[in-house]
């Protein structure tokens, strides 16, 4: 057995930064996902084949026609389905060394301490700006990582928040909501590159990889073909990782 789980991280093992010991550190660790739209199914693959040791999902939805273009877990004959079914079945064929399952809710302020309780790392991969909050705040609260991801057109973003980063708060607060890609639309593969840098991210937070210092917003814009790493800064006067917090 251990023979075929070495062959199967093969290629990662052998990377810098990685081998055996980062391997055993997957193993161990609890990601969960909330949400498993455009960004869930993008970076949820990427973790199950990497070999955390536990996925969960979670999302209240169920798919949708419109969702197809993008959200590369589900196929037609899962129109009317939970997300949360589709996603765990189509992720366990991927790894049957990870345990994969799902919870059929929507994330809040009142619920995630309970749902994040045994997670090590959460992955944001809504367009819902409550559940962002209540990941915001918890992740503030808990000191565990959260990675959160926005789609939306033809551009993208991804931002890292752990303890001395600053906060979602810090970085969004004077930017109004984003346009929901049921209204705006988005482009199939933006939601790929955003999926994939927070499957990164989620794995140098596992692996114990630095940090950049002083946080940053990774984003890219297919329309300009642009990509880029913008420096951001902590808030003394944010309301939830400032000096003003309660
Ligand atoms: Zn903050």
């Amino acid at each position: 057995m251990a023979a075929v789980q070495d062959e199967r991280y093969a290629r990662q093992t052998q990377l810098e930064g990685f081998g055996k010991a980062g391997q055993e550190r997957l193993a161990q660790a609890l990601v969960l996902v909330v949400g498993v739209g455009g960004l869930g199914c993008a970076s949820s693959p990427w973790l199950v084949r990497a070999g955390v040791g536990r996925l969960v999902v979670v999302d209240p939805g169920v798919v949708d026609r419109p969702d197809l273009g993008r959200q590369l877990l589900y196929t037609d004959a899962d129109i009317g389905r939970p997300k949360v079914t589709a996603a765990v079945a189509a992720l366990r064929k991927m790894n049957p060394l990870v345990e994969v399952d799902g919870l059929q809710l929507a994330v809040s302020a009142e619920n995630i301490a309970v749902i994040a309780q045994r997670a090590d790392v959460l992955l944001d991969g809504t367009d819902a700006v409550a559940p962002r909050l209540a990941m915001n705040a918890y992740g503030v609260q808990s000191g565990k990582p959260v990675v959160f991801g926005g789609a939306v057109g033809w551009a993208g973003s991804v931002l890292t928040v752990a303890p001395g980063l600053p906060c979602r708060e810090c970085v969004f607060a004077d930017t109004p909501p984003s346009a929901l890609c049921s209204e705006a639309g988005v482009a199939g593969p933006v939601v790929g590159w955003v999926g994939a840098v927070q499957a990164v991210e989620v794995l140098r937070l596992l692996l114990g990889l630095p940090l950049p210092e002083g946080g940053s917003l990774q984003t890219v814009d297919f329309w300009h073909q642009t990509t880029r790493r913008l420096l951001v800064r902590r808030r003394v006067d944010c309301p939830v990782c400032g000096l003003g917090a309660v």
